[in-house]
């Protein structure tokens, strides 16, 4: 069993467009009020929470504090909402934290009034006649059903983007068929210059587009900064920024699932670095950490798919050298330097194109995690053209 998502656009009536700015902002209230609770508990306690003295703050503790606080009269309405959907924010915010110390995500940030907002419903969800129906919204909310909806209905989520436009995705239990067995092998190399690079010679990018929205966001900044504080003409200036924050985060999306679904479609066993979130902390370059986010939702992508879909995702240690060891010769360069998209091997002098040259290694290192003990060896060779194609995996050959 898995779960799929399905995002469709919702129609509320201006009351509902109230009822659910009040979820949204109870939701956001919860969540940041508690995880200023778990702050401010673990720096007064950090010494002994370290001791193992004291606990640090879990998802119990928070909602035992909020069944207290909505009995206070300055947190009555509180109870305007539907009390599972604040419950549901405490366990988000338990996940965020989850995924905080397994390094999988960064520490869960404060959530503002004018970035996108959301809350989530757990149960006692109806779609009936383009209408969906939770708790508190008993007239039911305007769906528009543009694909069909399968399987088991899980749990929703509802949104409104900075262009406010109400979304509601709702995760569904399905049942995957596998896809046919596909022998295929390859290695990723995720880049700045190129999204990704495989040791087949397939080049994904995406860039040349992104660049055009980019730029024309830079403009569209420079005129909101412009504009007279909480007048007319900036509210204006203001929701042009966010559709084209809109198009951007929606081209990227669908490159990081088109993109995921054709390498695993085509592909049978992928092989990819894992990714070092505490070396992505560390780095505020702009294009780097915008690089970053698109990278870790993409091997996020990559993982659950290739569960869906019966391949297999092998991750390798990111501390392997995949961009400075030639892969012919086996020789590793210390002087390669970012700059350096083609580098001539010092000790065989051949010339290797530096994105194509470590997906071969990221494949054969992969290969070599997958066949564990057993000893491959590599062939010789020919020189490749820059760039040029070899057939996936023709370059390792198994001797065990
Ligand atoms: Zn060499």
């Amino acid at each position: 069993m898995h779960i799929k998502s399905f995002k469709y656009r919702l129609r509320p009536t201006k009351a509902q467009e109230q009822q659910l700015a009040k979820h949204f902002g109870s939701s956001r209230f919860i969540w940041n009020y508690f995880l200023a609770r778990r702050k401010n508990h673990y720096s007064l306690n950090r010494e002994a929470i370290k001791a193992s003295n004291v606990k640090a703050l879990n998802y119990y503790d928070n909602a035992k504090e909020l069944a207290e606080l909505k009995t206070q009269d300055e947190f009555v309405w509180l109870s305007e909402a539907n009390s599972q959907s604040l419950q549901q924010t405490l366990k988000d915010l338990e996940s965020a934290y989850k995924r905080f110390f397994k390094k999988q995500a960064r520490y869960p940030k404060f959530k503002k009034k004018y970035d996108k907002q959301t809350f989530r419903i757990p149960q006692h969800i109806l779609i009936e006649n383009s209408r969906i129906y939770f708790p508190k919204f008993k007239q039911g909310i305007k769906v528009r059903m543009h694909r069909n909806l399968e399987g088991k209905i899980r749990n929703l989520t509802i949104s409104k983007n900075q262009r406010g436009q109400y979304f509601v995705s709702i995760a569904c239990q399905v049942k995957l068929k596998p896809w046919t067995e596909n022998k295929n092998t390859v290695g990723l190399d995720l880049g700045i210059k190129d999204f990704a690079v495989l040791s087949d010679g397939k080049i994904y990018d995406n860039q040349k587009i992104l660049n055009k929205y980019e730029e024309k966001l830079k403009y569209k900044q420079r005129q909101l900064s412009k504009k007279v504080k909480s007048s007319k003409n900036r509210e204006k200036a203001r929701i042009e920024v966010a559709k084209i924050h809109n198009k951007i985060g929606n081209i990227r999306q669908n490159f990081l699932h088109q993109t995921s679904t054709d390498i695993l479609k085509n592909h049978g066993t992928i092989c990819i670095e894992s990714l070092n979130v505490k070396g992505m902390m560390a780095n505020h370059h702009l294009a780097k950490s915008i690089g970053d986010a698109s990278w870790s939702r993409f091997v996020n992508h990559l993982g659950y798919k290739s569960d869906w879909y019966g391949r297999k995702l092998i991750q390798i240690e990111n501390f392997f050298p995949s961009t400075k060891i030639c892969r012919h010769c086996e020789h590793i360069n210390q002087e390669l330097k970012l700059k350096h998209r083609i580098w001539i091997c010092p000790n065989c002098k051949r010339e290797l194109d530096r994105d194509f040259n470590a997906s071969l290694n990221i494949l054969k290192q992969g290969l070599n995690k997958l066949n564990g003990g057993r000893n491959y060896r590599q062939k010789p060779v020919e020189l490749l053209p820059v760039g040029g194609a070899v057939e996936a995996g023709s370059s390792i050959v198994f001797s065990g």
